[in-house]
Parts: C-alpha cells; structure tokens; sequence
C-alpha cells in the first residue's frame, strides 16, 4: 500500500471562458472542483490503476471538508491531520484557445505544533505502507527541513520514500544526510537547483553532478525531460528512457501521474525497467486526459510497451 502525502493541498478550481476579459465580468458555465494539490493526484492515479492507497497531510476548514467528501465519494482512503486554518483554492481560467491564466493561494499558515501532529499521526498511520510519496511545497510557516524530518522518521521505518519537491525544501534534503528512496525532478528544477545548465546533447555533466555529493545517496533519480521521456540514475548506472509522440491533450499533473508509477512499481517490486515503464507510461497517459492528475487505465498495457530503456 502507498502512503501519499500532501503538506499544502488544495480545491483546484477550473473555469473554461470563450475570452477572458480583463477588468470586466466573465460568465462561466461549467465549474469543475477537484481535490488536488501535488500528492492527491498521484493519489488519483494510483486510485485509478487499482492500486491501494492512502492520501495524508493537512486540511482545514469547509474547503478540507469538501475535499474529503469529494476523496470518500471516489473511494480514495485517506485520513488528514486537520487544522485551524482553511485549505487554499487555486484557479485556473482556460480561455482563448489553449491559454491558461492561474490564481494560486498560498495555503495556511501552519507551526511546528501542526508538523509534530502530522509526525504523530503519521508514526500510527505508515505501519501498512511500504512507499511514501511526498509531495510538492510545504505550508507557510513550516521550517524548510520540514521534509528532512518526515524522510528520516520514515527511514528508521525501512520505508520507500519517493520525494517530489522543489526549491528551498528539497535542498534543504539535498544538503542533509538523510536521502529519500527516490526523486522525480524536472530538467529546470535540476537547473535550478545546481545552478548548472543542463545540456541533453552531453550528459557528462549532468552524470558528474549527480555522482557528487548531494545525489549520489538518493538510490534512484528520474529526472523527467517532458516529451522528451527521462534521464534516470539507479545506483551507478545511468539510463535513458524514451516515449512515443502522442497528441497531448493537457500535460498539466505528469509530474504527479509520474510519481504515482514510480509508487505503484515500487511498491510491486518491480525491476528498474517495469518500474520506469510504468512512471513513464502514466506520465504520458496523464498528458492524453483532460483532467488534471488522471488517467484512463485502459491505455496502460499498450504504451507501457512502447517506453524504452536503455543504458548510457
Ligand atoms: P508537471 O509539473 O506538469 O506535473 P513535470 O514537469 O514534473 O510535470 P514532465 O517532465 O513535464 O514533469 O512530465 C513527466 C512525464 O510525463 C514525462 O517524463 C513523460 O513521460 C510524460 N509527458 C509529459 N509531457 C509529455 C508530452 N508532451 N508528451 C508525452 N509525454 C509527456
């Protein structure tokens, strides 16, 4: 069973408009509210492809509520340390032919109090779950090693943590000695991160860089090139994972369908190629729905044959 965690989840609004009108009144007929934020979509998937799991974090206030209802009412498990503030929104208005204009709250402010609760909770609710998704940016008021301190306390419990982060967070685990199982960052969050350009033409630098310090103890690193499939370290070795052209619908949550592959292989026992297979697989079927963080499993079996690995 997979445990996924989400720090700052969040009720993602759509509004599709013809043409969005600047300092005016826009009408929109058809609202579409979902439970998301980084971890519920990988929850979603995992959900979708019949995999087990259960969805954790902080929620609070009518909107936590409402995304609880709405994960009872998919069967997706899930038990969250509740709160006193309330949960966040984020908009998004798909308007003019493909144009996306986004409005992110920031979320609640959360203290050291609610992390050593979520801890807490988290010490009684892993017993049953051997990968640990974690996912996306902490709660405003949370210290930055705030992942460091989940890692290790799911570490000394030998399990599989899979952290899918950025910024400040995740170089807060990157500087630390405690590694998670695995991580899933982009090409730009890699770049951001080293302050190294990364050039897909010669990997040389980008091999050196992760054979160094900061990476070389986290097992497996997929780093996911878009369109372009993966990069991968596993150990020493080092892969390239390639996909098929597709026509995408809505690339938006690939990152999280990815995270979710990883997961469900993972928690399988797989082998290094099934496992990023199925995490390509899921990326790219992601990117073929509408909807954000989903994915229609009856596509699974024909593009998980067409992802190849090979090593580099
Ligand atoms: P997001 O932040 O939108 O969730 P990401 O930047 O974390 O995504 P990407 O590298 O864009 O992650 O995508 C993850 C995986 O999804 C890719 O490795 C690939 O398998 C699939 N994917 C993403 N974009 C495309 C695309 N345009 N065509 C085919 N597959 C794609």
């Amino acid at each position: 069973m997979v445990l996924a965690i989400t720090l700052n989840p969040s009720l993602d609004i759509s509004y599709p408009i013809e043409t969005l009108k600047i300092n005016d009144v826009n009408r929109c007929q058809t609202v579409s509210k979902t439970a998301g934020g980084k971890g519920l979509n990988v929850a979603r998937v995992i959900h979708q492809m019949d995999g087990s799991v259960v969805a954790t974090g902080f929620l609070g206030g009518n909107i936590g509520k409402y995304i609880e209802d709405q994960l009872t009412e998919q069967e997706i498990q899930h038990q969250f340390q509740h709160i006193n503030g309330e949960t966040r929104n984020c908009i998004a208005i798909l308007h003019d032919q493909g144009q996306q204009t986004e409005v992110l709250e920031g979320g609640p402010t959360l203290s050291v109090e609610d992390l050593e609760k979520l801890k807490a909770l988290l010490e009684d609710l892993v017993g049953a779950h051997d990968v640990v998704t974690i996912s996306g940016s902490l709660s405003k008021g949370l210290p930055e090693d705030s992942y460091v301190q989940l890692i290790e306390q799911l570490n000394a419990k030998n399990k599989k943590v899979i952290l899918d982060s950025s910024g400040g967070s995740l170089k807060a685990v990157l500087n630390s000695n405690v590694k998670p199982y695995a991580i899933k960052p982009n090409l730009t969050e890699i770049e951001e991160l080293t302050g190294v350009a990364v050039s897909l033409e010669d990997l040389t630098g980008l091999k050196s860089l992760l054979l160094g310090e900061q990476f070389m103890a986290i097992p497996l690193i997929v780093i996911s090139l878009g369109a372009d499939g993966a990069f991968v370290k596993s150990g020493k070795q080092f892969y390239r994972v390639t996909i098929p052209k597709i026509n995408v619908v809505n690339p938006v949550g690939s990152g999280d369908s990815t995270v979710a592959g990883l997961a469900l292989a993972l928690e399988k026992q797989a082998s290094l190629e099934e496992i990023l297979k199925t995490a390509m697989a899921l990326g790219l079927l992601n990117t073929m729905e509408q909807k954000t963080g989903f994915v229609n499993p009856l596509n699974f079996d024909k593009y998980f044959e067409l992802v190849k690995v090979e090593e580099i």
